[in-house]
């Protein structure tokens, strides 16, 4: 039987996520049906959608821009969310949580979220050999995706965090949010800098800002060194990787991470596990 699937947003017609979801399925052997969703952008109009897909039988969804937050406080208020949607306040992957449905909660009820983003990022970098166990790893910014990724990082053993961004105030009250929401994670061990001043060596340096949408560039410190940057951004001229790789440094872009974060989510829904190596061989080939 075909099981369906969306990705709601606003804007959609961009998105890579039934590409992807077509591969995963291929390489399960099950028969899908992923489809780009657009929705108005506004709280009646998201819950709307959600319902009428899962009411129509639809398997699970995925959210993205810029409804991550409205089907986190959709969730709070149902079925509930997974410890990493709840620290990251936000939600990109939907499904019923079907003890609820089989306790007879109706289907609009039972919305359950989760947030498969940072265990994607983590996944994408551990999957291509550098070790997160014991890693020094500086986190550039402090909005939505650097939120998501902090506790799946803390997870994975990294050795020491330094949270940078330019406006500063926002890093300090993300780590005392996150402190609060997580028992896991502790403030006196994570720090914080404006990214001016972000300076020594890492292993690992992260850029989770925005900037690679504005054509602007970060100022980085002539002594920031690590042996490998990550960006999140993908498909575009990154000038933040190209500084590290001028510097002869290892990079990536976070083609990965959304390969990866889309693969938990299909795991999740399907029970089927995924070779992301092979998917992302695949898909960047195309
Ligand atoms: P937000 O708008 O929530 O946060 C933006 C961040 O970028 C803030 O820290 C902001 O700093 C910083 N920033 C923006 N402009 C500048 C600038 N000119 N100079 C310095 N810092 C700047 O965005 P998100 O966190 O949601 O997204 C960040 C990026 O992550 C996006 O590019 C997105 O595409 C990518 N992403 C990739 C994913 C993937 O699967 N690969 C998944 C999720 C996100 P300040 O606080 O000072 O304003």
């Amino acid at each position: 039987m075909t099981q369906h699937f969306i990705v709601i947003g606003n804007p959609i017609a961009h998105s890579k996520s039934p590409e992807i979801h077509a591969l995963f399925a291929e390489q399960a052997a099950i028969d899908i049906r992923y489809q780009r969703q657009y929705c108005p952008d506004d709280a009646a109009s998201f819950t709307a959608v959600v319902e009428a897909f899962f009411n129509g039988g639809g398997i699970g969804a995925n959210v993205t821009v810029p409804f991550k937050q409205i089907a986190y406080d959709c969730c709070v208020a149902r079925g509930g969310l997974s410890e990493h949607a709840k620290v990251a306040g936000a939600v990109n992957t939907l499904l019923l949580n079907t003890a609820l449905l089989e306790s007879g909660t109706p289907i609009a009820d039972a919305l359950y979220g989760d947030n498969t983003d940072g265990q994607g990022l983590v996944n994408h970098i551990t999957s291509l050999g550098w070790p997160l166990k014991g890693a020094r790893v500086a986190l550039i910014g402090a909005g939505g995706a650097a939120r998501g990724v902090i506790l799946p990082l803390i997870q994975a053993g990294i050795g020491a965090l330094t949270i940078a961004n330019r406006t500063l105030s926002k890093a300090t009250n993300l780590v005392d949010e996150l402190s609060t929401a997580s028992e896991t994670i502790d403030k006196h061990s994570i720090e914080t800098c404006a990214t001016s001043e972000l300076t020594g060596q890492f292993d690992i340096i992260i850029n989770a800002t925005s900037i690679g949408l504005s054509g602007d560039t970060l100022p980085l410190d002539n002594d920031l060194n690590c042996h490998y940057a990550y960006d999140m951004m993908y498909g575009r001229t990154l000038p933040f990787l190209q500084h590290f790789a001028a510097r002869d440094t290892q990079t990536s872009e976070g083609y990965g991470m959304l390969i990866g974060q889309a693969a938990l989510s299909f795991e999740r829904w399907t029970g089927h596990t995924v070779d992301v190596t092979q998917a992302t061989n695949t898909l960047s080939g195309r």
